[in-house]
């Protein structure tokens, strides 16, 4: 498995709806320390595949951010989200949006089931900060930023922010040490057909 790395927006990565995972074998669990790896290094709380640039439905997340506490360590393959209720706003941040900053309503309760690495099916009743990232880690995989969902008024304020990103990305991409748009694009097709048969 070659190295994973965390990308930034606007990687087309993050626009991706995911497909479910039809295999759980090594390589994957290889794909999954390495996401624990790489959210712990960047001081992140949760990773969701497509940040990696796969594009999987699959999201790891540590509430704690404390890489010795593997116990708060969950896995979550194939999520779903059977039941969101309440309501609170709070800032989150994004691995994928670095530095950026703004508030976003989400349930404060969800229940969600899923696939551990073990192929063991869950369900979890979370509530607070496990619901909030679990929320945030779902969006990704459906290709939804959370930024798409922070009202016009805060959003505008982190545009210029946004806006640096994409330039720094498109550049990038100028220079030739990012592939372009379509080049990427077919590396999440050939990902996916070896992992979820389509
Ligand atoms: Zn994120």
């Amino acid at each position: 498995m070659a190295k994973l790395e965390i990308v930034h927006y606007p990687h087309p990565a993050l626009r991706w709806k995911s497909r479910e995972l039809t295999k759980i074998d090594a390589e994957l669990e290889d794909m999954v320390q390495q996401m624990f790896d790489l959210m712990y290094a960047a001081r992140g709380i949760g990773l969701a595949a497509n940040q990696v640039a796969l594009p999987y439905r699959m999201f790891v997340i540590n509430p704690s951010g404390d890489k010795d506490s593997k116990e708060d360590e969950m896995v979550f393959i194939n999520p779903q989200i059977s039941r969101r209720n309440g309501s609170e706003e709070d800032q989150e941040g994004c691995l994928s949006l670095p530095e950026i900053y703004a508030p976003v309503t989400r349930a404060t309760r969800v229940v969600i089931d899923a696939f551990d690495l073990s192929g063991q099916q869950f369900e979890m009743d979370l509530e607070e900060l496990d619901a909030r990232v679990v929320q945030h880690e779902y969006d990704h995989i459906e290709g939804i930023m959370f930024t798409d969902r922070v009202a016009p008024g805060p959003l505008a304020k982190v545009q210029p922010l946004i806006s640096d990103l994409e330039m720094q990305f498109r550049n990038r991409q100028k220079e030739g040490t990012v592939p372009s748009d379509d080049q990427l694009k077919a590396q999440l097709l050939a990902l996916q057909k070896a992992r979820t048969g389509g």
